[in-house]
């Protein structure tokens, strides 16, 4: 039987895993090996290049072309010495993956004489063939090239491959007329724009901070499926999820997966994966099963953000590559299977400053809590205004499956704190109102702020339902999703982090103005903002029913879908936001959100399609096959003179099989013209939103009768995978 299910399960059954792979050295001796960091740059630049280079980079200005061109002979020589032969500009374009020219470095001097060569300006800039990468309109209408341009703050590293080893360069992507058409230089500008902002408050608590800089650490949470299982699923292929599946009886209900042993084939794949990404410099630190089953985490030792979301989307890409290796294919998507976990990318977020001081952890005195308590709470009010546009950034096709799937948290924004803390805001929010605070109201705030202890309880007791929690010394932004580039949730946090730090500056200034004594200026603005933003705290379950009700009372937003969260992004607040903070102009916006609602649109089109498809050639076929089987054997036995009772069953199986193939034709043909209709409409919003409000709903419709075939109709001609199958991690 050409079964291509069979043949899956036939070739993930007699699997072994590959053997562990040992390798001899230490973690540290081989970290980082495959990438130009500041020791290898300094081995090979003379001394005064290797000192202007680190200081181009830590302030951000721009490096000479005469030292440009010899780190790029410093950099080429590196590369070749570790057997590189061609190199690439890497960069974060709007399709959310990562993309790559290769050019090699061999070249014919004076037209005949072969030799290997690596110029500065190949470094710098580069002109990557652009036109399919999207730009919502921006390069069609004004400046049909784009550029990619060298970000010294990120390290150039070598890529492994089967087919050859590759330099490859982080930079950004912009137009020619200067519109960022990337995730990274819009990510850089807001990491420009919280220091400008961040370092002014630092000082008023320490002259010494002249720098302040986030900090991210990413979990990535992803699912592993055998690849022959996964080449038999077309529907997991080009849609990254499943469009149809049963649900097992055994699922997740058990949660004996989580943190249970990790299978031996799972167990080699991670090794593996580990040690390619320490070559890359990537600093995992934990590996775990998670709750669902075939569900993994991994997670970094957390960087300073640029070079945190760079190692994340170079993490994915190992990933990917290693899987193949071991048979495996990685799941990034959020939802791969409906009624099972999904995965997120939680992002633990904090600011440091150059003195070393984590600017969210609690200290052990009153200077160090307020401190503290100023970015804690101007971060609060930060999310609080700005919760739609933070809704917007992790808005997408597949994380609209997981939002609020009773697993994740809600599409609602909102913030937890945990106890102590709360209380802490509690009092001082009391003497709020008050135009002077008296003697002992002062003392007595100054006394619940020395009294945040350093190691905070709740830190082993959170909250895991809620989408932006405070987790003992940083935010822990757990609604971005699996498969997102982390840049798009992390500049929105920083700009409008570093746009209320701007406004808490200009506040505390005007009161020290009318010769309020420092401290009690600050308290003053920050009891404000503790009123003000009151409403996004909630410590409850997230989860729950009852919090979307009072969510709704609250007047917090809750946008289920990604259409009409992405209206975020063109309101005029935002627009205010990122014009102010340089961090986009009108137009960079507009198109933006034209790129974004196309995408979504496109997503839901191919899955509709796919589905279509699916349904029509795979499953009718397959349950009209067994139903003529049923049809034969009920004639069999009235020829033989049996009486109703004895084909029953048959009939009635007969009769079912029937009536889910009619429903599902409709809907699939009425999915079709409401595919037809939406493809009509010139506008992208709503055109999105047809996709969204008109095409989609027909999924859970059809998916549910085909579930019903799955399981009504004999197993040995199925012809998809079923769950139970694709998820028996051995
Ligand atoms: P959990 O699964 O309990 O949330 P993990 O240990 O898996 O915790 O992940 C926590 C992540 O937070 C790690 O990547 C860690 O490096 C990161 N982290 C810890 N401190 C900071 C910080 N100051 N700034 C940013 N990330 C941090
Ligand atoms: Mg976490």
């Amino acid at each position: 039987m050409t079964n291509l299910r069979f043949n899956a399960i036939e070739q993930a059954m007699s699997r072994v895993p590959n053997p562990v792979s040992t390798p001899d050295a230490k973690i540290s001796d081989y970290f980082g090996q495959n990438v130009f960091d500041r020791n290898t740059m300094q081995k090979f630049l003379s001394k005064e290049s290797f000192r202007q280079v680190k200081e181009a980079i830590e302030s951000g200005h721009q490096i000479e072309r005469r030292v440009a061109e010899q780190v790029a002979t410093a950099m080429m020589a590196w590369a070749i010495s570790k057997g590189a032969t061609h190199y690439t500009h890497w960069f974060q374009p709007l399709t959310g993956t990562t993309a790559e020219k290769h050019d090699s470095f061999f070249e014919l001097a004076d037209g005949s004489k072969p030799i290997e060569n690596f110029s500065s300006s190949a470094l710098v800039q580069q002109e990557p063939d652009a036109s399919s990468f999207p730009s919502g309109g921006i390069r069609n209408t004004f400046e049909a090239r784009g550029y990619t341009a060298w970000d010294p703050t990120s390290p150039a590293f070598i890529m492994e491959s089967q087919s050859g080893k590759t330099l490859c360069i982080p930079t950004i992507f912009v137009s020619y007329t200067g519109e960022t058409l990337d995730y990274k230089a819009p990510l850089l500008k807001a990491l420009h724009e919280l220091n400008e902002a961040a370092v002014p408050v630092c000082q008023y608590f320490d002259k010494n901070v002249t720098k302040v800089n986030a900090t991210l650490g990413i979990e990535q949470e992803y699912f592993l499926v055998d690849i022959a299982m996964f080449n038999a699923r077309p529907d997991l292929e080009t849609t990254g999820r499943t469009l149809f599946g049963h649900i097992p009886a055994k699922g997740q209900q058990l949660e004996d997966h989580y943190f249970g042993s990790i299978p031996p084939r799972v167990y080699a794949f991670m090794v593996d994966m580990e040690i390619e990404s320490f070559k890359l410099g990537i600093p995992l630190k934990t590996r775990h099963n998670e709750v669902a089953p075939n569900q993994f985490e991994c997670a970094p030792v957390f960087e300073e953000i640029n070079l945190a979301v760079d190692h994340n989307q170079l993490l994915m890409d190992v990933m990917d590559r290693v899987a193949r290796r071991h048979n495996f294919k990685v799941l990034l998507h959020e939802k791969p299977f409906a009624g099972i976990n999904g995965s997120g990318k939680h992002n633990n977020w904090s600011l440091v400053t150059n003195t070393g001081v984590n600017l969210l952890s609690p200290g052990n005195s009153p200077k160090t809590n307020l401190q503290f308590l100023t970015f804690f709470v101007n971060t609060i009010k930060a999310v609080y205004d700005h919760a739609d546009l933070l809704r917007a950034s992790i808005a997408s096709a597949s994380n609209d499956h997981r939002l609020g799937a009773n697993e994740a948290p809600p599409a609602i924004m909102s913030i937890f704190l945990g106890s102590q803390l709360s209380n802490v805001l509690d009092e001082i929010e009391k003497s709020v109102g008050k135009a002077k605070m008296t003697p002992e109201e002062k003392t007595q705030i100054k006394l619940n702020i020395g009294r945040i202890p350093e190691i905070l309880l709740d830190n082993t007791d959170r909250n895991r339902t809620s989408p932006f929690a405070f987790t003992g010394n940083k935010f822990e932004f757990r609604a971005v999703g699996s498969s997102a580039n982390s840049s798009n949730a992390m500049l929105v946090l920083n700009t409008i982090v570093a746009n209320q730090l701007k406004e808490f500056t200009k506040e505390v200034d005007a009161f020290i103005a009318k010769d309020v004594k420092k401290d009690e200026a600050i308290l003053q603005v920050l009891q404000q903002y503790i009123v003000h933003s009151k409403k996004i705290r909630f410590e409850g379950n997230g989860y729950g029913d009852e919090w979307r009700a009072e969510a709704h009372k609250r007047g917090l937003s809750n946008v289920t879908t990604t259409p009409p969260a992405l209206d975020a992004y063109v309101s005029e607040k935002s627009k205010k936001l990122f014009h102010d903070n340089n961090i986009f102009s009108h137009r960079e916006l507009e198109a933006r959100h034209e790129i974004l609602l196309e995408t979504y649109m496109k997503k839901i089109q191919i899955e509709s399609r796919v589905m279509g498809t699916l349904v029509l050639n795979h499953i009718v076929p397959c349950a009209v096959k067994y139903q003529t089987e049923l049809i034969r054997n009920v004639e069999g036995l009235k020829s033989l003179g049996l009486k109703d009772e004895h084909y029953r069953i048959q009939m009635e199986l007969i009769k079912e099989i029937s009536e889910h193939v009619a429903i599902i034709k409709t809907k699939v043909d009425e999915m079709v013209d409401e595919r037809k209709k939406a493809n009509k409409i010139e506008h992208a919003r709503e055109k999105a939103i047809a996709y969204c409000d008109k095409v989609r709903p027909h999924f859970d419709e059809i998916r549910y009768h085909v579930d019903k075939l799955e399981l009504i109709v004999d197993d040995s001609s199925w012809p998809l995978p079923k769950y139970r199958e694709m998820l028996s991690a051995r």
